[in-house]
């Protein structure tokens, strides 16, 4: 599922943009994923991490992860194959941003469902759960939850629930905020930072990299619900119930269960409660 054939797949694409072409709907405006809902035959502009190994990832040309594969049978449902998905930076202050601007059809990028975000985009999903939990030093056995936390120096993203949660929760803690997850270990690791904060899931992936092995840990305690939506534009009902379709139809034929495997497996990483999630109404 996370092996990429190039060569095969962009054979194939060529052969169903022939089909497609042939197969749309004669009401259809027809173009490029914009139109809403879900003509997606001229391609998607899907938004994803860059920087998250197990969920998002880039590496030279090669896009992997949890978030990847759903994201990839997600669009063969809509009609897209995976060499016409364009693979877009969403980091999660941009988000919002790139969906209303129309830069990104679709944002697969650990984006949890809130009210506030409701305001600016609608969600297809959830098609998983996850929970904020904390980052640390092997050795430190200092921080074992939030409320430890005072007086700590803490490291988190700028527009993710997970600094918006401490900020809410934790009033004594020092919180650096950067533009990625990833950008936060090396000051981890030297110590000019105590903790990073984050979903369990992204922790977990950050920890298992190899040029990190035996360095952090994760804590174990989530301490937030974290419902992983498909980020679409505000509104955009046909669009998000052909996209919450998709994710149950993954669920079902298993390829949803694969797909955790290959990607959060390695990290040693089990869904917890709540998963597989079944997507909300589309409203
Ligand atoms: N799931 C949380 C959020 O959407 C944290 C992870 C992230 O920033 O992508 O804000």
């Amino acid at each position: 599922m996370t092996t990429r054939r190039i060569g095969a797949v962009a054979a194939a694409a060529v052969l169903a943009l022939g089909l497609t072409a042939c197969g749309s709907d004669a009401g259809d405006t027809g173009g490029s994923g914009s139109t809403g809902g879900g003509d997606t035959a001229g391609g998607l502009k899907i938004g994803i991490k860059f920087d998250q190994p197990g969920l998002g990832q880039k590496k030279g040309s090669e896009y992997s992860g949890f978030d990847v594969d759903v994201a990839t049978y997600v669009a063969k449902e809509l009609g897209t194959e995976a060499a016409d998905i364009t693979w877009v930076q969403a980091p999660s202050a941009q988000r919002e941003t790139l969906i209303e601007t129309g830069q990104v059809d679709l944002v697969f990028a650990t984006y949890s469902i809130t009210d506030k975000r409701k305001e600016k985009v609608s969600f297809a999903g959830p098609y998983f759960v996850a929970g904020q939990d904390l980052l640390v030093r092997s050795d430190d056995s200092s921080i074992t939850g939030p409320d430890t936390l005072d007086g700590k120096k803490l490291c988190s993203v700028t527009g993710s629930t997970s600094a918006q949660n401490v900020k809410d929760d934790v009033p004594g803690v020092q919180l650096q905020e950067l533009s990625g997850y990833s950008e936060c270990l090396p000051a981890l690791e030297k110590g000019t930072l105590d903790a990073l904060t984050t979903d369990d899931t992204i922790l977990a992936g950050l920890a298992a990299q190899p040029e990190y092995a035996g360095k952090f840990k994760v804590v174990g305690k989530p301490f937030s619900t974290e419902r992983y939506g498909v980020g679409l534009k505000k509104g955009d009902t046909a669009l998000c119930e052909k996209v919450n379709a998709a994710i149950k139809k993954m669920v079902e034929d298993g390829s949803w269960k694969k797909a955790i495997d290959a990607n959060l497996g390695p990290a040693k990483y089990t869904p917890g409660a709540g998963n597989p999630p079944t997507p909300d109404a589309c409203s």
